[in-house]
Parts: C-alpha cells; sequence; structure tokens
C-alpha cells in the first residue's frame, strides 16, 4: 500500500465527535495524557485501538496497523515528531504530514498571532478549519519537519547497503546511543549510575557504526581490474580471509575465515582484481548484519562481476557463531558454506578438488 497523505491529529480533536468517521488512511494521535479520550468515545471510533504502550512497541504498532489498512490509531504519550520521524522512516514516499496539536497548547501558540482567529475544537468532517490549521501548524513544525524530511533512508534488508556520510553516521550513533540506554533501562539496569555502564551505551553504538555494521554504509571498495594481458589460465585463490560478521537473526557475531578462488578468462581483455581486493570485498559484506549462506553469495556475485569473462568462482566461509555457541544450544561448532560457479561448479578438470586442497594446505 502506497500512502499519499498521512493526517496527524492531536487531543480534543478525537474526542467526544461521535460522528467521527475515517474516509481516508488516517493516524490519529493523541501525545495528551492517558484518560483524556473517554472510553466511550474510543469505542466509537472504528477500526480504531488504544496504544500506551512504551514508546518503540507503540510505533511498530502504528506502522503495522496502517500496513494492515486500518483507518485510525490513538496513540498517547509520544511526541508527534516521533511519530512523524517513525512514519518517513517507513514510508518516505508520503507527501504530505499534516499536524495538529491539542486545543490549550493551539491557543497559546496562536495568542500572539493576529492573523488567525481561534477555532473551536472543530468537526473531522468540515475541511475547512483542519485545512487551515494544518497549513499553519505545517509552518510551525517546518523546522523540525526540514530535519525529518532529510532523514536517512533506511536499509530494507539487514545485508544491504547505503552509503552514509560521517555527519550521518554521527547522528547515527547519538541516536542509537539514545535507545540503547533505553534498551539497557528496560533490562532493569540502572546505567548511569555504574561508571562501567554509563558510557556504554555511547560505546555500543560507535562499535556497531564504526565496525560491526560498517559495511552497511560504506562506499563499494574501489578495485581496479587489470585485462589479462598474459592470458593466465589458472586458478586464482587467496585463503584464510578474516571474516567478522553479524547474525541478522540474534545480532550476535559470527566470525571464521573466507577462501576465494577464481579462474580469469583467457581472452586478453578479460580482467583479473589485485589479491588484497578479494579481502576488502569479504570485509565489506561481512560487517553487516547477514547470514552466512547470504554472505557467501554475495561475496561471490560482486567477484562474478568484477572479474569480466571470468570461467568460475569459488567462496567458502568457515564459521563460529556465537548465536549458537552462547545461547540456545550453546555448542561449538562450525558452519560451512559454499557458492561455486563455472569450472567450480562442473567440476571441469578436477577444479573443485584444486581449490579444496588449496584450502586445506593453508590449515595451520
Ligand atoms: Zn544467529
Amino acid at each position: 500500500m502506497k500512502l499519499k497523505k498521512i493526517t496527524l491529529l492531536f487531543g480534543r480533536i478525537c474526542s467526544g465527535k461521535s460522528s467521527y468517521k475515517p474516509k481516508e488512511y488516517r493516524i490519529v494521535v493523541s501525545n495528551i495524557v492517558k484518560g483524556i479520550i473517554s472510553k466511550s468515545t474510543r469505542e466509537e471510533l472504528q477500526n480504531t485501538i488504544h496504544l500506551d504502550e512504551k514508546i518503540g512497541e507503540a510505533l511498530v504498532m502504528v506502522i503495522d496497523r496502517v500496513a494492515e489498512d486500518v483507518e485510525s490509531v490513538i496513540v498517547d504519550g509520544i511526541r508527534q515528531v516521533s511519530i512523524v520521524k517513525m512514519i518517513l522512516q517507513h514510508y518516505p514516499d508520503a507527501e504530505l504530514i499534516w499536524l495538529e496539536v491539542p486545543v490549550e497548547e493551539r491557543k497559546r501558540r496562536y495568542e500572539s498571532r493576529k492573523d488567525i482567529k481561534d477555532v473551536e475544537p472543530f468537526d473531522i468532517a468540515d475541511n475547512k478549519p483542519i485545512e487551515l490549521l494544518c497549513q499553519d501548524i505545517f509552518t510551525i513544525f517546518k523546522e523540525e519537519l526540514k530535519v525529518i524530511n532529510n532523514y536517512m533512508e533506511l536499509l530494507k534488508k539487514a545485508n544491504g547497503n547505503i552509503p552514509r556520510t560521517e555527519e550521518e553516521k554521527a547522528r547515527m550513533i547519538e541516536q542509537a546511543a539514545e535507545y540503547y540506554g533505553q534498551f539497557l533501562t528496560a533490562l532493569g539496569f540502572d546505567w548511569k549510575a555504574d561508571p562501567h555502564s554509563d558510557r556504554t551505551p555511547h560505546r555500543v553504538a560507535k562499535a556497531w557504526v564504526k565496525d560491526l555494521i560498517a559495511g552497511s554504509m560504506a562506499e563499494e571498495p574501489e578495485v581496479t581490474a587489470f585485462p589479462n594481458d598474459e592470458q593466465y589460465t589458472g586458478l586464482i585463490c587467496q585463503t584464510r580471509i578474516p571474516v567478522m560478521s553479524l547474525c541478522a537473526h540474534h545480532n550476535l557475531t559470527f566470525s571464521g575465515v573466507a577462501h576465494v578462488a577464481y579462474i580469469p578468462g583467457k581472452e586478453k581483455d578479460d580482467l583479473v582484481i589485485g589479491l588484497s581486493k578479494l579481502n576488502r570485498i569479504v570485509d565489506f559484506y561481512s560487517r553487516r548484519p547477514n547470514i552466512q549462506e547470504s554472505l557467501t553469495k554475495q561475496i561471490h556475485d560482486h567477484i562474478a562481476r568484477l572479474c569480466v569473462g571470468n570461467r568460475g568462482v569459488a567462496v567458502v566461509v568457515e564459521s563460529q557463531h556465537n548465536c549458537v555457541r552462547c545461547r540456545g544450544i550453546k555448542q561449538d561448532s562450525v558452519m560451512k558454506t559454499s557458492q561455486m560457479s563455472g569450472y567450480f561448479w562442473t567440476n571441469e578438470v578436477g577444479t573443485r578438488q584444486e581449490f579444496f586442497n588449496l584450502i586445506d594446505q593453508s590449515r595451520y
């Protein structure tokens, strides 16, 4: 579903209006204290759910409900701006967001303004006052909206990549630290009181952005490909390339090594790449939340794309997953995955065996 218009309404607008009938996809948001919206009013609102859970859960539910075509949602205790931010993250295509504030707040804001007469709590069926107010509030929130509208695009897949600027990364660290603090609080830690933990949210956020998921936001590594002018026809192999990744299911690290090989094409203009570039490619895909199967394929496909004319690419990843070691079954085991194409796949003249022998020889 593509939302063209999301309307956010606050406060009394949604109280005591028995004639209220949502006509379009609409999120009705109340940031006034819980209880102002009467029970009977709530019951009158068809397809309305009332949320007073913690912010994170509530936001997720708002989004879920919108996706399910529920016509209205009431949320208590959340800042309008947080809602707008969240909606824009999920619906970057939203063309218009209307904001309304509780009547008292509205009065306070408009007191000094002569061009706008106070408007009574209005009937939602009457478009005029809504339009007037929304236009004006849009102006009031302009600065905030400007910031929010520039809010970063979100990755649809955990192992995706969107290059971010240093400024964006700094903002991510700041915001992620704030949420991680809430995460610790939710787990019952007064982390601010402990000198070993009071900077932990910041450290965690920084470790994610700078190291653990750096590949999610880095530019693709620059890899120069050279023509195979000597018409080398053998196997090119790099073994034991370190892999440090993050399991997308549990967000716990998994680490090990990758072995990669390819056979270049035999024509002069077929391409070969520098060996260390194979390491860079492995690192680029490892440093993001992933599952090992996809990681193996991503590495394979990238090499296959760069080495134009290649006659086969092989990637083997061996790693130990902390989600297996530390939780659940709690055992040490090694997961091996392989992705092969061309000669490696067909095992032409024992190519696959040759690759496996090279891997075996590289073991310490
Ligand atoms: Zn896992």
